[in-house]
């Protein structure tokens, strides 16, 4: 309980991670591709205090570098890459080390088929999804399970449009025959993307009662996706700009008329949580949301962990203040219940 050090793979919103972990006073473990470590060893005030080198992310499974986590006394922090890298099923089998959160929420994010069970559940406005191309009757957007960050993704408006889309995109190598047999066609859902970030504590009252925790809005993000920019190739659409890869984050706020949308949407993803996986979500979380002034909010997703939207934050955001006297990130807040935790001598609440 003294020496605990929080790691995570640097990778995603690591940065913030181990800045937020020092400004609480622990050490902090690195796992770090070789080729990657000049890219920590850059930002003195948030690289990790040890680092434990590998060459590929699938050395992480190694019984030996297991234990060298196991005798630093590490809790990882799981983010976005974490998950993609070890894989949902082997975080739940093989991987042995302390993670932060309930690792059962990480198999229901990883599902589509579990994710829409939740948000339905919650009761929260969700795309129509099509089960087969041959019903597509409208504009539609186009995912694949494979596909990182958006890549590949596309919109069609019918059948025809669909596979010769899908095709051209084998072809050219952007998706690859084996991910594109198992296509998510949902709703193209017009309006503007919020992504906001919420965390649900077990200790600190400072947001809304729910069940037993509390839900603290922290922050919110947009992503920015080269369709961002499309108007730059007109009066010629140039297609390379129809893409929706992820390549970075901007800040926004949203109306403050809708931040009880934000809020009960929140309020409804943790109490769902509770009852279909107790204890439920713990810690940090973010909605995929796109809100349009005729049809309110829809979800599109929901990210279960620290998503890469708040590492515009490092010192707090537009609506931290309202709810922290000091500044505070996701990556803090992390390591503000972790120290809580060992205060009430309650680890086993936030951490599986
Ligand atoms: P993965 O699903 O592999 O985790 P991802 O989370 O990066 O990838 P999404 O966030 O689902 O992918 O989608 C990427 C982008 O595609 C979104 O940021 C948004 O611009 C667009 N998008 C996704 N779903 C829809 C939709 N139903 N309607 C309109 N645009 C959408």
């Amino acid at each position: 309980m003294k020496n605990i050090q929080i790691g995570t793979i640097c990778s995603h919103s690591a940065l913030q991670i181990f800045l937020g972990a020092k400004q609480e006073g622990f050490k902090t473990f690195g796992i770090c591709l070789r080729k990657k470590q000049f890219v920590y060893e850059a930002f003195p005030l948030a690289k990790p205090d040890n680092f434990m080198l590998i060459d590929d992310y699938e050395e992480i499974l190694d019984s030996t570098l297991l234990r060298k986590m196991i005798d630093n006394n590490v809790i990882i922090i799981p983010h976005g890459s974490f998950v993609e890298y070890i894989g949902s099923k082997s975080l739940e089998n093989t991987f042995f080390i302390p993670i932060f959160g309930n690792r059962k929420t990480l198999e229901w994010e990883g599902s589509r088929k579990l994710q829409r069970l939740w948000l339905e559940k919650a009761g929260l406005k969700l795309p129509v999804v099509y089960n087969n191309p041959s019903e597509i009757d409208d504009k539609v957007f186009v995912k694949f399970s494979g596909a990182k960050g958006g890549k590949g993704f596309f919109t069609a408006n019918s059948e025809k449009e669909f596979y010769e889309k899908l095709n051209k995109k084998i072809k050219k190598g952007i998706l690859r025959k084996e991910d594109s047999t198992n296509p998510f066609i949902q709703e193209f859902v017009s309006g503007v993307r919020y992504y906001p970030h919420y965390f649900y504590s077990q200790f600190k009252n400072l947001g809304l009662s729910v069940r037993e925790g509390f839900l603290e809005f922290l922050s919110m993000d947009k992503r920015v996706e080269p369709i961002d920019e499309s108007y730059r190739g007109l009066p010629d659409s140039l297609e390379d700009f129809y893409d929706y890869t992820v390549t970075g984050n901007q800040s926004i706020i949203v109306r403050e008329s809708l931040l009880s949308d934000v809020l009960e949407m929140g309020v409804k993803t943790v109490d769902t949580s509770i009852n279909l996986f107790p204890p439920g979500i713990l810690g940090p979380f973010s909605l995929e949301t796109i809100y349009h002034p005729n049809k309110g909010f829809t979800v599109f997703e929901v990210s279960a962990r620290i998503v890469a939207g708040t590492n515009l934050y490092p010192h707090g955001s537009p609506y931290s203040f309202y709810t922290f006297k000091k500044p505070i990130s996701m990556g803090r807040r992390i390591a503000i219940e972790i120290k809580e935790a060992i205060r009430k001598k309650a680890l086993e609440r936030v951490v599986s």
